[in-house]
């Protein structure tokens, strides 16, 4: 026998699963215009080191709809991954930093990077290495200042191809991160595996960190671990002040959280680190 409540359930399902399916639908639509219109915007979010100064940043994606206003990556990033789509934004967003080092290069704040995503969609075009190489001519930046973040699940998905890319940039200066570090399953492994200049340990570490001593414990091999392999460190997902005094006690390199600051426009930041 079919119960009303069990109808309805299944309604609302399949109600949802249109929505999402339209929702999909539209954001590929409205995709090209957007990137052509520049809805597409870099923003960068501040990574502190143990001086207490900015150095570097992340560039996050953010989507101005003209209609639905402010996208988050996660509602759209997906949905161009499945759709082979995430390439053609990423390129723009890594043209977008490798602009915005020259910009900087020249009114003498040289000294700052910026650190990009990638997209295990993007390996699957052999030329990410070559991007790079090609931006860091055209903008005549320097390769160090352009950092690529990888996450695990990226490098275990195409671990020849990523190996390959890491290999070829690191040689010709770009820095590599490892991404969203300890969130997996394999971090260890993976940090055998792969060569990388920075680790960023994953915002999840820090979470119980105020009432959990073991978390600390944890959080202190991984930064020691790190050092002794010569990677940087950047802690993710700072938002208060005894995690941003535990982490300096650590000597964790680079702090990035909403304590110091959210993703800001660039002309936001420019004005807050540069002034
Ligand atoms: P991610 O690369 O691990 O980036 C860190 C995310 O954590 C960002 O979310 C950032 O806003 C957020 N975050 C930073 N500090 C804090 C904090 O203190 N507390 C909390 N709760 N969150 C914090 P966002 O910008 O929404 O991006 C989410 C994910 O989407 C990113 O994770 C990255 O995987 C992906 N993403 C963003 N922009 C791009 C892009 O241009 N290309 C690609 N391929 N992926 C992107
Ligand atoms: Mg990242
Ligand atoms: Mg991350
Ligand atoms: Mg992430």
């Amino acid at each position: 026998t079919i119960r009303t409540q069990d109808v309805y359930a299944e309604q609302r399902f399949e109600q949802s699963l249109l929505e999402t399916a339209v929702k999909e639908r539209q954001i590929l639509n409205d995709f090209d215009d957007a990137l052509k219109n520049g809805e597409l915007r870099l923003f960068l979010q501040p990574q502190i080191g143990l001086d207490g100064k900015m150095h570097r940043a992340e560039a996050l994606s953010r989507w101005f709809h003209k209609d639905r206003g402010l996208i988050m990556p996660g509602d759209f990033i997906p949905i161009l991954e499945r759709s082979d789509n995430i390439y053609r934004m990423d390129h723009y967003i890594w043209e977008q930093a490798a602009k915005q080092l020259a910009i900087w290069e020249k009114a003498g704040h040289g000294d700052v990077s910026i650190s990009v995503n990638v997209s295990p969609k993007d390996l699957y075009y052999g030329d990410v290495a070559d991007i790079f190489i090609r931006l860091a001519e055209k903008y005549k930046i320097n390769p160090a200042r352009l950092h690529l973040e990888i996450t695990e699940s990226t490098i275990i998905e195409n671990f020849d191809a990523c190996n390959l890319i890491i290999e070829k940039l690191r040689k010709r200066g770009f820095l590599v991160g490892l991404d969203d570090f300890g969130s997996g399953y394999s971090s260890l492994n993976m940090l055998q595996n792969i060569q990388a200049d920075i680790l960023k340990l994953d915002m999840g570490f820090l979470r119980k960190l105020d009432q959990w001593e073991r978390g600390k414990q944890i959080i202190k091999l991984v930064i020691d671990l790190a050092k002794t392999l010569d990677m940087a460190v950047v802690a993710e997902g700072v938002e208060t002040a005894e995690q941003v005094q535990y982490l300096r006690e650590l000597q964790c390199d680079y702090l990035q959280g909403f304590y110091f600051s959210k993703p800001i426009a660039v002309d936001e930041f420019e004005k807050k680190y540069f002034a």
